[in-house]
């Protein structure tokens, strides 16, 4: 009895702090993506902040007044859907798309808005990304740069801040004025870090400063005094596949995405210590069943992946 009290409380919790970001939704699919979960949706968190779930991916969207900037555009579907939702809500001209890192899941179909006379912003780093490896559905940048940067829209702007290589050697952190919401594709998903990651086996993941690069951004959300992280996926409260459409949380999740890398990375590391073959480490680990309980919608297949790319790491440093 007193667990389910504690629960009842936990869930009203976690509805009070979800609330406290005051998401409206504006607009919606009327296709399921599955169960009650549409298979879009708009959500507004200010006069100036908009943001676009398609399936399990997310950009955010900034009216300002003298004109939109719009973040990945994801795919052409997507970007088409968006286009017209946000003629909608706004007379203003797209003026912008911001790239938040280079892989063609999150940066495919900007042309409809590069027909508009956008102007298209990314990291230099991602530009040859896709010089050396090009996709014909991404949009190249016009303008590119290695540190920050910052796109103004009159009362509205999107900082974007370069801390090294990370999910891939390009991606940014993004930082919406006035209202403060931070943005890291990929990672640090709200409402909980410690969830089973995305793309656990990418080959472009550069752990050697995974852990520097979520460091760089807590102390950005300090310094900035951000209000709090909107997530680029779709995530998971609690129990594995009790998905959440809703994904904007406390800057928490940069800490604890931080926490998860340390944490799999250290445990990769003592069975390595142990003098475990590095061959058999992932095996090893999931027999031992090494943090089935801490990662909510712990996948076999997956976290086999992630640690033999950890173990990869910790042999080469690569
Ligand atoms: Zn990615």
């Amino acid at each position: 009895m007193i667990k389910k009290i504690l629960v009842l409380v936990f869930i009203s919790l976690q509805v009070a702090c979800s609330a406290s970001h005051d998401l409206i939704q504006v607009a919606e699919s009327d296709r399921p993506l599955f169960g009650k979960i549409k298979f879009w949706e708009i959500e507004q968190l200010s006069d100036q902040l908009y943001a676009f779930r398609y399936t399990f991916y997310r950009n955010i969207i900034l009216i300002g007044s003298d004109g939109i900037i719009v973040t990945d555009p994801l795919t052409p579907e997507a970007a088409a859907i968006l286009n017209d939702e946000l003629k909608k809500i706004s007379d203003k001209p797209i003026k912008y798309v911001a790239y938040s890192h280079s892989h063609w899941d999150h940066v495919s179909g900007g042309q409809v808005f590069k027909d508009q006379g956008a102007s298209f912003v990314a990291h230099e780093q991602c530009l040859q990304n896709w010089l050396e490896n090009p996709s014909k559905n991404v949009v190249k940048p016009d303008q590119v740069f290695a540190n920050e940067y910052r796109i103004d829209v009159g009362d509205s702007a999107l900082e974007m801040y370069y801390f090294g290589p990370s999910h891939d050697n390009c991606r940014v952190v993004f930082l919406t004025q006035p209202d403060r919401y931070i943005f890291i594709a990929d990672d640090a998903n709200p409402p909980n870090g410690m969830n089973m990651i995305y793309g656990a086996g990418l080959a472009d993941t550069y752990l050697f400063n995974l852990v520097s690069f979520f460091k760089e951004a807590e102390s950005l959300a300090r310094k900035k005094r951000a209000r709090g992280v909107i997530g680029s996926h779709m995530s998971f409260e609690k129990e594995p596949m009790n998905l959440v459409a809703g994904t904007v949380g406390s800057t928490r999740v940069i800490k604890q995405q931080r926490k998860f890398y340390e944490l799999v990375i250290k445990e990769v590391q003592r069975a390595m210590d142990q003098g475990v073959s590095p061959d058999l480490i992932p095996e090893h680990l999931i027999k031992k069943g090494v943090l089935r309980d801490k990662i909510i919608g712990f996948d076999e297949q997956k976290m086999k992946v992630l640690y033999r790319r950890i173990t990869n790491y910790l042999v080469t440093g690569e």
